[in-house]
């Protein structure tokens, strides 16, 4: 990497960065009930501050349906493709694959995962091309979907496919997930092998979703060890998680010796989310990320939750600059896009409603180390 220095915060480094981005694309995930229009505000405002022309912009793959059933079983696809015709609801049959409440189906849904699952597809093989190194889906990062099932928002789970294809270069590929929920999904595709580290730092709490991601939760089988879990409680701010974070990942590092990894970066463990959770800021998280990207791999990052919309902007905004080394003025210049929402780029809405919380699972790097050796 034509990055050199090992400094948290080396603003002089130049990174090779690839964002993935097409106009349909865009559209595409605009469309997405839960988050909608999400997709254009983050990108709205990372072209606002002209961070685009500082990164490779390429467009997206669409997955197809045998990219898919890399990870995802044919009568899912099946399935999702039949009802995604006509967004036909009440499909008897869509309970089995956690088709409903928590994952409406709504006309166009496949070609939604289609899009998502591609773009992942087309980030991962730009680093296996050396044309970056690192790459970015602010609009992937679906990390509860299983093989079979939809579940939490996630209809595809980008994140496992965009790891099976760094696989095909990469002998052990790590996978950090900083989203507010446990990546399940992820540490499930791959509780099996030892070519997979998993790692998710999350909120853990009697009936929060999706109820897994417990310490002892290590992997099976020859993927004993190489899923690591670290629930935290309610409250916890940018240095006591930067703390937490750092421990645990310089044991990842020495104990797996990645040749690549994959970031989810879910924005629901924001103070002024309305999960209501964490009081993180995007200065917080993008110190994790630093720490990470000064090992110098092959790096793909992915967005996940967040609901509330300007300050998921605002957050990946804030990331994508850090990766390129720039600082963003509090500002946020003329541009034809309504960002009035997303007044200012500097996070200032600390809740200070959970922060009294402010506890966590301090055991947790400890035990770690402990379970890794
Ligand atoms: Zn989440």
């Amino acid at each position: 990497m034509s990055c050199s220095g090992d400094s948290d915060d080396d603003s002089s480094c130049k990174r090779k960065v690839a964002y993935v981005y097409s106009p349909e694309y865009i559209q595409t995930c605009d469309s997405l009930s839960k988050v909608p229009n999400r997709a254009s505000m983050v990108h709205s405002l990372i072209e606002a501050y002209g961070l685009l022309k500082h990164m490779s912009v390429v467009k997206p793959q669409v997955a197809t349906i045998e990219d898919m059933a890399k990870f995802h079983t044919d009568s899912y696809l099946e399935h999702l493709h039949k009802i995604s015709q006509d967004g036909d609801n009440d499909d008897p049959q869509s309970g089995d694959y956690g088709l409903g409440y928590d994952c409406p189906v709504v006309e166009g849904i496949y070609d939604y995962a289609a899009a998502v699952g591609g773009a992942t597809l087309t980030a991962a093989q730009c680093l296996m091309d050396q044309k970056c190194e690192v790459s970015v889906n602010w609009a992937g990062g679906w990390h509860h979907a299983k093989k079979d099932e939809a579940s939490g928002f996630c209809y595809v789970n980008d994140a496992v496919l965009g790891i099976l294809k760094l696989r095909e270069k990469y002998e052990r590929v790590l996978y950090v997930d900083v989203d507010l929920h446990h990546g399940d999904g992820v540490e499930d595709a791959f509780s099996f092998t030892s070519k997979v580290m998993t790692i998710s730092f999350h909120k853990f709490s009697p009936g929060f979703f999706p109820g897994t991601g417990d310490l002892c939760d290590t992997g099976l089988g020859k993927g004993r060890w190489y899923a690591v879990n670290v629930p935290l409680e309610d409250g916890i701010k940018d240095d006591r998680y930067y703390q937490i974070f750092t421990s645990v990942m310089q044991e990842a590092r020495a104990q797996f010796n990645p040749e690549a990894m994959v970031m989810q970066l879910g924005a629901d463990t924001m103070a002024g989310d309305p999960m209501c959770s964490f009081n993180m800021t995007p200065v917080g998280v993008g110190k994790c990320l630093q720490h990470v990207l000064q090992w110098q791999l092959p790096t793909l990052l992915l967005g996940g939750g967040g609901y509330n919309l300007a300050n998921t902007a605002r957050c990946w905004t804030y990331l994508t600059a850090a990766v390129l080394g720039k600082t963003l003025s509090s500002e946020i210049p003329d541009h034809e896009g309504s960002l009035k929402a997303c007044v200012n780029i500097h996070y200032q809405s600390v809740s200070q409603s959970n922060s009294s919380k402010s506890k966590c699972s301090s055991k947790a790097a400890a035990i770690f180390k402990k379970e890794t050796e």
